[in-house]
């Protein structure tokens, strides 16, 4: 359990000590609603920031803000003039950006931060994965040769692949790609995880597809993709993580709830 930082905390701590502290965290993934759900009922107010990025998001058990801040300035603004108290990055492994500004805010802000961190899956016996350097260095390592490839990696990320048009890509999301990818064979997926292995399995073997890119987001939802390929001995091209920045950090919706607690110097409840 990462501790907390009391130089960091000083007056913050005198100023919250009456009253719930604010609670910002910054979402957009499964367990940044698990995390918004288990402080539900609790000792915090906490409010919920999603990018805008999903036409429909899945319902949260807290206040919900919507859209960008204006970068890390922004980020900050925002923290002093809603009283924030705690930031908790949330967000995707492969959310860069919006970590690299959670961290300079909170700094800026002196405003004590903790990274909500997916751990990333690894490679077991039978997987057959090639890391690579986003969806460039993706379309690098399909080579020229056609091939059947399913493309579990976001709408923000398919772009470079129109360099690759001899391949056909099968590509899941959960809003439509608008516009379409421009390459002659795309077939469009509309589905939103949690997914299953016999059902991948069955979508990998109906398409006779050979090749998967994804990124190694780690958890559950989105793992029965990972777990077919290998039934399948189907190669998976992995998406390098980007690195994050150097904050406390946990790896569990509990660990964040404990943290919590610790810093607003509140007792920790039984069963926490
Ligand atoms: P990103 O590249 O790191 O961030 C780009 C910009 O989007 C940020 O600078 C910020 O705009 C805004 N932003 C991102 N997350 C935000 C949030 N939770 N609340 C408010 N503004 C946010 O982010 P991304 O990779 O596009 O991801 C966007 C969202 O989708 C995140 O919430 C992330 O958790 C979720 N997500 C991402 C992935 C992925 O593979 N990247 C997968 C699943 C879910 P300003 O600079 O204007 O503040």
């Amino acid at each position: 359990m990462p501790t907390i930082d009391s130089h960091r905390v000083g007056l913050s701590m005198l100023v919250l000590s009456a009253m719930q502290p604010n609670v910002l965290i910054l979402g957009g993934t499964t367990e940044a609603r698990e995390l918004a759900t288990a402080l539900s009922g609790r000792p915090f107010a906490t409010t919920v920031s999603l990018a805008g990025r999903t036409a429909a998001p899945a319902a949260q058990a807290a206040p919900v803000r919507v859209g960008g801040f204006g970068g890390a300035a922004g980020l900050a603004d925002y923290l002093r003039s809603n009283k924030i108290d705690f930031l908790i990055d949330a967000t995707h492994p492969y959310a860069e950006v919006i970590s690299a500004n959670a961290a300079l805010a909170a700094a800026q802000t002196c405003t004590p931060l903790l990274g909500l961190r997916r751990p990333p899956w690894q490679a077991v016996d039978g997987d057959f994965w090639v890391e690579v350097a986003g969806s460039e260095g993706a379309v690098r390592a399909l080579g020229r040769s056609p091939r059947r490839v399913f493309l579990a990696v976001g709408r923000q990320e398919l772009s470079p692949f129109c360099s690759a048009p001899q391949h056909h890509y099968f590509i899941r999301s959960v809003d439509p790609v608008d516009p379409p990818l421009d390459v002659p064979h795309a077939t469009y997926i509309l589905a939103r995880g949690p997914f299953t292995e016999p059902a991948d399995r069955a979508l990998l073997e109906s398409n006779s597809i050979n090749a998967i890119v994804a990124k190694n987001s780690g958890g559950d939802a989105t793992y029965s993709k990972i777990t077919a390929a290998r039934s399948l001995g189907i190669p998976v091209f992995m998406f390098k993580r980007p690195p994050v920045p150097d904050c406390p950090s946990v790896a569990t919706v509990g660990e964040a709830v404990d943290w919590l607690y610790q810093a607003a110097g509140l007792e920790v409840p039984r069963g926490v």
